[in-house]
């Protein structure tokens, strides 16, 4: 069995990442960025205006000018108007372009008006270029704002519309199939004997992916039958980017995944991992470089290698940097029944510092898929070791 660290390892290297496609702006949020955005102009590109007030000379104002004929409207959206003598100022709106020749500008607030005149109040006080951002102050044109590999948010796709980038080039989103397997799988709408079980993993999986910014995730069922699953899985793996398969991996006599896709071409890569829950997790490439990750069906099994090694795959293949780690510190002692590395489910709170603390929230079976629910991730407790003291820092994987 694969130590977990390496099966992280073969993983990632395994994975390519995704070509690149046009995506029109008004669809790319939540997009992984492939081009870099440059500011096509300075920002602010003009003299800008960023109180409602009054446009004037400052020289003026330092030698004692307190009153001001009023010469004229600057709203936003017109060119710059000429101050058109020494003694006037012009009426500015926030967002407008300096008039030509002024250099501070008055608040509203700061004046009274009279008769075509301004006069400011007696507690008005100007500093030299006051309520004016200045062109290029905040960017040059030609800078670089944005590098690729990030996942749009509001922010870049405020740069990208700002700087006149009506299509962006951005990662092509995969089609991935998520394939549950069993007999005793039944559909939630369908009426479930004793003996059967609701589907919940490919809804669980199909969920956190889309939570995880995929949009084309599609949901199969194959029955415990080899030549089911030979047919079917040989026209999913051929159509799809990405293959995630839960259950059907394991040692039981009905467990055909390993051989089918061996007879499907598919290359294992390993076949299981040194931890718990999870341990039979499988991963190979189908001979079109398809990454095919085959999970155990016990639900917290399936959800738990999902983040642990499927979403970092895919922020790989979307051209993403790899995660900032987390950590936390136990806020109790762990003990597990195994040497093997254990992923325990926490809930995570923050100490006075705002450091990370896990509280534990361990599940009664690896099937206790309900008992996930309250919990804000899973700590992950390396092999070798049995006993976790309170404190002791791990690594944190919070849920997507
Ligand atoms: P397996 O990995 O096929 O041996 O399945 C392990 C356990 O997970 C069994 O108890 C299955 O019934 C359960 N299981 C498998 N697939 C699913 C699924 N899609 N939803 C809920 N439970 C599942
Ligand atoms: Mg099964």
């Amino acid at each position: 069995m694969l130590p977990v660290a390496e099966a992280e390892k073969q993983v990632l290297a395994a994975v390519r990442v995704l070509p690149a496609e046009d995506c029109p702006l008004a669809d790319a949020h939540g997009r992984v960025l492939r081009q870099v955005l440059v500011a096509d102009r300075d920002l602010p590109p003009f003299d800008r205006v960023a109180m409602d007030g009054f446009a004037l000379r400052y020289d003026l104002w330092e030698a004692g000018i307190r009153r001001f004929r009023v010469a004229g409207v600057q709203a936003a959206g017109t060119i710059a108007r000429p101050l058109p003598a020494a003694d006037a100022c012009i009426e500015v709106m926030t967002g407008a372009v300096l008039p030509a020749g002024a250099d501070v500008v008055v608040p509203v607030e700061d004046v009274t008006r009279k008769d075509g005149f301004i006069q400011a109040t007696a507690e008005a006080r100007v500093a030299p270029g006051q309520a004016i951002h200045r062109r290029g102050s905040d960017h040059l044109a030609g800078a670089v704002i944005v590098h690729p590999g990030v996942r749009l948010g509001g922010r870049e796709i405020a740069v990208a519309a700002a700087c006149g980038y009506a299509h962006l080039t951005v990662t092509l989103q995969p089609k991935i199939a998520v394939v549950a397997t069993g007999d005793e799988l039944v559909e939630v709408s369908s009426v479930v004997a004793r003996h059967q079980i609701r589907r919940s993993n490919d809804y669980a999986l199909r969920a956190a992916l889309i939570a995880g910014g995929q949009r084309h995730v599609d949901r199969y069922h194959l029955h415990d039958m080899r030549r089911e699953i030979e047919h079917r899985l040989w026209h999913i793996v051929a159509e799809y980017d990405v293959v995630l398969i839960s259950g059907g991996v394991s040692k039981g006599k009905f467990d055909f995944l390993p051989r089918v896709l061996d007879d499907l071409g598919v290359r294992k890569l390993f076949q299981g991992v040194a931890q718990r829950p999870g341990g039979p997790f499988w991963f190979g490439l189908s001979p079109r470089h398809t990454p095919i990750f085959a999970l155990p069906g016990n639900p917290a099994s399936s959800y738990i290698c999902l983040h642990r090694y499927v979403l970092p795959a895919l922020a790989q293949m979307a051209g993403l940097p790899p995660a900032t780690p987390q950590f936390a510190g136990l806020t109790e002692a762990v003990k597990l029944p195994h040497e093997l590395a254990g992923f325990v489910p926490a809930r995570i709170a923050q100490d006075l510092h705002g450091g990370n603390l896990a509280q534990p929230a361990p599940l009664n079976t690896s099937g206790d898929f309900a008992g996930l629910t309250g919990t804000s991730g899973f700590v992950e407790l390396p092999a070798g070791q049995r006993e976790f003291p309170a404190g002791a820092c791990v690594r944190f994987w919070p849920w997507i």
